[in-house]
């Protein structure tokens, strides 16, 4: 039985017909829906948990590398009042700063909604959702944004043992963690992020591909971005331009310049990047994820868009505030979506009413 079959025991329906519904309220999902908001549609965000539940998924404590002006929404944010433009906001603040600016504009979000699957073509599409207790929720709409985000599935080194569960693929809940062999693999922030959390309280291993001098140059922005231009890696050894080749045991065999070495681990960070959910989008867009440079339409199926980290990966920057950060990729972004979503759906909006 598909997962869309499976949801649907107790089918209830939201007989509103929807201009839009956006998917996915993470800092993208939650510019669009103000934008579209603002224009007059009839819209409606589902989350499947709560607001910015992916970044709930790392440390409360990680600072972000962008300036909050960059990812703030609303200009008037009490964090960015308080703490200025070139503020680095941790990640518990900008989750705050998200949730404030959704509850002042009053945007129209159920949370613990999860979409599961979308039948039909542009102008008639119906959206199966799943709520909190696992009912089947049906939903109408002209249009979809998909704002789901790039953080559902780990990346995979295709390694035996990856799937153990000593093995993790995100980095949360680690204040327990003390007196403990910890494997790291991967060389970007969050591996660093973890090793700097970790490191005071127990042995670390770190295997990166990248060479010394990427890692060095890595860690001095980490450093700085963490206002510790001084921290160390104490109790940690790296193991540049290597790779971990099993994980099998809670043994890993390390394949280095000088040849394979092996250490015992009792839990190890696998921190090589996520992607989209994969089934869903396989349902969705035949896993096609190319869209439209200019209105971010979905290239498989019209009448469906990709907005923010689904779009891509680096797109960060969000920004409905051009007056802060008039450079801002983001908000060249956010204006195509309103003037895509404006020639498509404002005359027939303005017709049906
Ligand atoms: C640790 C970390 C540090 C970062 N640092 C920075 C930084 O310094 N600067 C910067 O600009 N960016 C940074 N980013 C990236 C930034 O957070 C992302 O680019 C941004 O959050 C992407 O926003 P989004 O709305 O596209 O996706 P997300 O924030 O991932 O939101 C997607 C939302 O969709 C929901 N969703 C997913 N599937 C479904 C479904 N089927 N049904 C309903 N809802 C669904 C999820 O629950 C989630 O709430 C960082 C990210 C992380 C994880």
């Amino acid at each position: 039985m598909s997962e869309a079959q499976s949801a649907s025991s107790d089918d209830r329906s939201d007989t509103t017909r929807y201009d839009v519904v956006v998917v996915g309220c993470g800092g993208w999902g939650l510019a669009v829906l103000k934008v579209l908001t603002d224009m007059g549609l009839r819209v409606l965000g589902i989350e499947r948990k709560e607001i910015c539940h992916n970044l709930r998924n790392y440390m409360k404590n990680m600072m972000m590398h962008s300036f909050l002006s960059y990812m703030v929404l609303d200009p008037e944010d009490a964090i960015l009042a308080r703490e200025g433009n070139e503020y680095h906001p941790r990640i518990e603040e900008l989750i705050q700063s998200y949730s404030d600016f959704a509850v002042k504009f009053d945007l129209p979000i159920k949370t613990h909604h999860q979409l599961v699957d979308i039948e039909g073509v542009k102008d008639d599409f119906a959206l199966t959702v799943r709520d909190g207790e696992g009912r089947a929720v049906r939903l109408t709409a002209k249009r979809v944004v998909l704002a789901t985000g790039s953080y559902d599935e780990p990346n995979l080194a295709g390694i035996p043992g990856e799937l153990n569960g000593s093995v993790q693929h995100y980095f949360h809940e680690w204040e327990h963690i003390s007196d403990q062999r910890v494997l790291f693999i991967g060389g970007g922030f969050s591996s660093a992020d973890g090793i700097v959390a970790l490191c005071p309280r127990n042995t670390i291993l770190w295997v990166v591909r990248k060479s010394s001098e990427a890692v060095e140059n890595m860690l001095h922005l980490q450093k700085t971005k963490w206002g510790q231009h001084d921290a160390r890696l104490v109790n940690t050894e790296i193991l540049t331009e290597s790779r971990v080749i099993s994980l099998e045991n809670n043994t890993a065999v390390v394949q280095t310049p000088d040849g394979n070495i092996t250490w015992n681990y009792d839990l190890c960070y696998m921190l090589i990047g996520h992607r989209p959910d994969q089934d869903l989008y396989t349902r969705l867009l035949n896993g096609n994820l190319e869209f439209d440079e200019e209105t971010f339409e979905s290239c498989q199926r019209p009448g469906l868009y990709l907005v923010g980290a689904l779009a891509k990966k680096h797109l960060e920057h969000i920004g409905l505030t051009q007056n802060l950060c008039p450079d801002n990729e983001g908000v060249r972004y956010i204006e195509r979506i309103r003037s895509a979503m404006q020639q498509e759906l404002r005359c027939n909006y303005q017709k049906i009413n």
